[in-house]
């Protein structure tokens, strides 16, 4: 080329700017501040090389390669903070931080366990890598009989999206039972898809593969347009945000409730089956996609606080300004890759907090968390006798089922 020809080739970066433009709202990381509260508040902020403001000073200096060759973007577990707090209200999570996870799956540069993850959930539907054919195994036993939709074949009040940990997870099929028991004793008419139930995708989406979320959310939709049902109700707030805020988008539109909102929506029917005293202080910990991404905030503290016994105290880090568990955006599968790299984990600070307000139970509503807050909890001192439960978990041995 003459030395006087200049390329019209756009750089990286400008070619990563404008593919964020086409995404909701993300013209507005034009509007960045560089305030650095994103950076500040994120929880691994301090452990990347290139937090969220300093990727937009990178894209702004043409230098979005550098971020893409840093390992940043792989410690953001899609906490939503720097999305809830920036000023200028840049959809960060969704956008940027997706994005460039995007760009490093397709450089090839993904942690081990996030690729088997990825694999898993394409070749089986559920990250975990087991069969489809076990997805309604943890319901044997259960009386009465769990619906499966393609075996009775006839219409249900409600559809319940199980989610992949509450159906094959050993420790989160307990809190599945619990669900199915309250259910059962309120009279619920419902049903399940079991075998033709697959990964709702979100927590794939937000480590960057919106191709392999589509395809399984392309699948549920399918599932969901065979049967007959008045609305969907879920364990899982990332299924939840993903029915409610995504499938849309993809065409797929069915109502969803977390089953926190369902249940407390019947709290006259339940409140006087409640009859088992829980003489206990009890904390309650903020899923990410339930309350700061999805604002349901009130329903579980409601439930709680309807348990005979029950005192809830809170933690200084609640609602929107809850503490992440660790596990979005990929985190849950790359607890091994995060403790390498920064010998931290998320889930032991949340378990610190919950042990100094004296509670005895750390409440959850998110099928991430009995596994992540149990195993950190070996690790703080003090935490021997602080019991995770899922919010179902406490109904029910208050129902005493
Ligand atoms: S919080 Fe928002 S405005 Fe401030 S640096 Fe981050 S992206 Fe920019
Ligand atoms: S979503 Fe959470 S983890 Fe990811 S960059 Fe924002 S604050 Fe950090």
């Amino acid at each position: 080329m003459p030395a006087t020809e200049i390329s019209q080739k756009p750089s990286f970066s400008v070619k990563f700017l404008d593919s964020l433009f086409d995404l909701a709202d993300g013209e507005r990381i034009r509007k960045c501040l560089q305030c650095g509260t994103c950076s500040g508040i994120c929880p691994f902020g301090y452990l990347m090389d290139f937090p969220p403001g300093l990727m937009i000073t990178a894209l702004r200096a043409d230098m979005f390669e550098d971020v893409i060759n840093s390992d940043s973007a792989w410690f953001c577990v899609s906490c939503y903070a720097c999305t809830q707090f920036c000023p200028s209200q840049i959809p960060i999570t969704n956008s940027l931080m997706t994005r460039a996870k995007e760009e490093m799956l397709l450089a090839g540069t993904v942690p081990k366990e996030l690729q088997t993850a990825l694999e898993n959930s394409q070749r089986y539907g559920n990250p975990l890598g087991e069969s489809p054919r076990k997805r309604a195994d943890w319901t044997i036993g259960i009386e009465p009989k769990v619906n499966i939709m393609g075996t009775v074949k006839r219409p249900v009040d409600v559809l319940w999206f199980v989610g992949d940990y509450p159906s094959y997870h050993n420790r989160v099929q307990s809190v599945s039972k619990a669900l199915a028991k309250i259910l059962n004793a309120l009279g619920i008419d419902f049903g399940i898809l079991g075998p033709e139930e697959n990964s709702d995708g979100d927590t794939q989406r937000m480590a960057g593969e919106q191709g392999l979320f589509e395809l399984l959310a392309e699948k549920n939709g399918r599932a969901f347009n065979k049967y007959a049902f008045n609305e969907i109700i879920t364990a899982d707030p990332h299924a939840f945000n993903a029915i409610k805020n995504e499938y849309p988008r993809l065409g797929i539109n069915f109502p969803v409730k977390h089953y926190t909102q369902f249940l407390a929506e019947r709290l006259d029917q339940l409140k006087p089956l409640l009859k088992n005293e829980i003489k206990a202080r009890v904390t309650y910990h903020d899923p990410c996609y339930l309350g700061r991404v999805n604002g349901v905030f009130n329903e579980p503290r409601i439930l709680i606080q309807a348990v005979p016994g029950v005192e809830l105290v809170e933690m200084p880090h609640k609602l929107e300004n809850s503490l992440c568990c660790g596990g979005g955006g990929g985190g849950m599968w790359m607890d091994g890759y995060h403790w390498e790299k920064a010998h931290v984990r998320l889930s032991e600070w949340r378990v610190r907090e919950a042990v100094e307000t004296g509670a005895d139970i750390l409440a959850v509503a998110c099928p991430y968390e009995p596994p992540r807050f149990e195993d950190a909890a070996k690790m703080i001192k003090n935490a021997e006798k602080l019991v995770v439960k899922d919010i179902a978990e406490i109904l029910a041995e208050s129902l005493g089922i």
